[in-house]
């Protein structure tokens, strides 16, 4: 058994807390939003009204919050955790999706105060949260890895040393833009096949048996019908928001215009979602793209 801050119990953080308590783990939660805070006790967790409380005497402290500002505010500085536990031995692992120079700025600051961190974003959605097989994308020592991999693997099926600090959140970016295109891909598809006349259940039946085949499709259907477990069919509920897409999108391409990397596909992914975003659907699932697009006419998207 090990004792685990859990910071940030929201739609990945809940039921990835709660794949720990089923492993034997002790779990003490912590999130800003008291409903979450109840949630991971219903689940026989415990909760603590600070994340400097739930951290004290933790042999590991996750955190899973919205963005690199989050994880600042609740790691760095003179009141975050990496001082509260300086020297202890602690280990810290993120999973939440954040910029690759805050992981590398958190990792040195954690390596200043005698502690080891991991970048260790995810993959697979609230699905695979709940379902314990997360992919963990990880960046930092081996032997950091090494202690966490128990942890981890009650969470995930697949556990990746991506390399050093910062090597995890590199991966995960890449991973996000090529999500975000082959959703709008898949979208689009759709759109006009809809248009030509085919009907959805055959377009599905006749893509996922050939070369346009992709997560985006028979994973996570867009179109309500042929994947039952996707959010289609919830009226768009997150699942994976729009808004962290953006988020997600925004990353890459900060990542790409530091390093030069030509990334046309993606900078124009970036803009859609900005338009969903403005359009209201920031907090839809990020498979909104489908009857946004659809919505719309093609003087709006593509000559205007
Ligand atoms: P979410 O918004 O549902 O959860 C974040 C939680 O953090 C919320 O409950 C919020 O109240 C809490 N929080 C914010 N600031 C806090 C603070 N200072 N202290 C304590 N709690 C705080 O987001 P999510 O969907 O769970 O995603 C979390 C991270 O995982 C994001 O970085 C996201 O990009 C990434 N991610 C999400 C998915 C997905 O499918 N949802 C998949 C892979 C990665």
């Amino acid at each position: 058994m090990t004792r685990i801050a859990f910071i940030g119990l929201g739609n990945m953080g809940l039921p990835m807390a709660a794949n720990l308590l089923k492993a034997g783990h002790a779990v003490t939660g912590y999130d800003l939003v008291p409903a979450a805070l109840d949630a991971h006790r219903a689940a026989g967790g415990a909760v603590a009204d600070s994340p400097r409380a739930a951290a004290a005497g933790a042999d590991i402290i996750i955190t899973m919050l919205p963005a690199g500002a989050h994880v600042r505010a609740v790691l760095a500085g003179p009141d975050g955790l990496i001082a509260a536990r300086a020297g202890t031995g602690a280990l810290l692992i993120d999973s939440s999706t954040i910029d690759v120079e805050t992981a590398r700025a958190l990792a040195a600051e954690a390596a200043a105060a005698g502690l080891d961190m991991l970048d260790a974003p995810v993959s697979g959605g609230v699905g695979g949260a709940t379902a314990g097989t997360l992919t963990f994308m990880v960046g930092g020592s081996a032997a950091g890895l090494k202690r966490a991999h128990p942890v981890l693997a009650a969470m995930g099926r697949s556990i990746v040393h991506a390399g050093g600090p910062g090597a995890g959140q590199s991966a995960k970016v890449c991973n996000n833009m090529i999500l975000a295109v082959s959703m709008l891909a898949v979208s689009e598809g759709f759109v006009l096949a809809d248009k030509l006349g085919l009907a959805r259940e055959k377009m599905f039946e006749i893509v996922a048996a050939s070369t346009g085949q992709c997560w985006s499709l028979t994973g996570y259907c867009p179109v309500p019908g042929p994947v039952p477990a996707a959010p289609s069919n919830r009226d768009y509920a997150a699942g994976f928001a729009a808004a962290l897409m953006l988020k997600d999108l925004k990353l890459g391409q900060d990542a790409a215009a530091a390093t030069g990397a030509p990334t046309p596909l993606g900078a124009h992914a970036t803009a859609l979602y900005q338009r969903i975003a403005d359009a209201g659907l920031a907090g839809k699932d990020f498979s909104v793209a489908f009857p946004f697009l659809a919505a719309r006419t093609r003087a709006e998207l593509v000559e205007g």
